[in-house]
């Protein structure tokens, strides 16, 4: 049974998120503010299987509960609930390390479906072998669901990218994306079908989101992040993956 942490100042929506996620299964904690939030969190780091967090908080904000959680090394995913559908705001989001947003006022029946949607998309990354229906991975997916390519590997079950000694956490957010691109190694795939598929989301969303994740990507897995060799714009269209570059372009470097 998942547990999830709601961390939201307003008494009636708090009890209603409560009542509904409890009739449908779930463990359910609600936190008013952003500072017990963070030291139930530091106290329990794997307690939450999800984190429904708002924007605007009395004391610290969620931006700032997100960012100190990932800082903290707790890669729990995060729904943030915005209070205005502002592109900055649901960039800074994805920048502070929230996996994905809902606009406040939303219908419940969207956030009991977003919910399901990470806790899904967490048990998909952790699953070591791909389910009928999903994509297939390619050959060079090992079994025990990491991706090794030019020297670092990407651990999919623990959310981490390993290059030499470098360990670098990912976010949930961060790791579906990298998935989608490796499942997809080679083929140009656009924002937009980034936006659907990895991201869930169907509406006009602004496109930077995942410019400014593919940004954080590069910093990860590129050894020169200004002249990628592996995450490659499109221009136009979107981002192309490459495990190994050519030798051709090894020689440029
Ligand atoms: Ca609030």
């Amino acid at each position: 049974m998942s547990h999830i942490l709601i961390v939201e100042d307003e008494r009636h929506l708090a009890d209603g998120l409560r009542f509904n996620l409890e009739l449908d299964g779930y463990t359910v904690t609600v936190l008013d503010r952003g500072e017990p939030a963070l030291e139930w969190l530091a106290t329990n780091p794997s307690g939450a299987d999800l984190v429904v967090l708002d924007v605007m908080l009395p004391g610290i904000d969620g931006f700032t509960v997100a960012a100190e959680l990932r800082k903290a090394g707790i890669y729990v995913p995060i729904l943030m609930l915005t209070a205005r559908n502002r592109p900055e705001d649901v960039l800074r989001g994805f920048e502070m390390g929230a996996d994905d947003y809902l606009a406040k006022p939303f219908e419940l029946s969207i956030l009991l479906a977003r919910i399901n949607g990470l806790l899904r998309r967490r048990e998909w990354l952790q699953r070591s072998s791909a389910a009928a229906g999903e994509p297939a991975p390619p050959a060079t997916t090992q079994p025990s669901d990491s991706f090794h390519f030019a020297g670092k590997s990407i651990d999919f079950e623990h959310l981490e990218l390993r290059a030499g000694d470098k360990r670098v956490p990912l976010t949930l957010m961060e790791a579906s994306l990298l998935r989608y691109l490796v499942q997809h190694e080679g083929k140009p795939v656009s924002r937009k079908t980034i936006l659907e598929h990895v991201w869930g989301l169907h509406e006009d969303t602004d496109t930077r989101a995942i410019d400014n994740f593919i940004v954080r990507l590069r910093r990860y897995i590129e050894n020169q992040p200004a002249q990628p060799k592996h995450l490659l714009t499109v221009r136009g269209v979107g981002y192309r993956f490459i495990a190994e570059p050519s030798a051709d372009e090894e020689k440029l470097e």
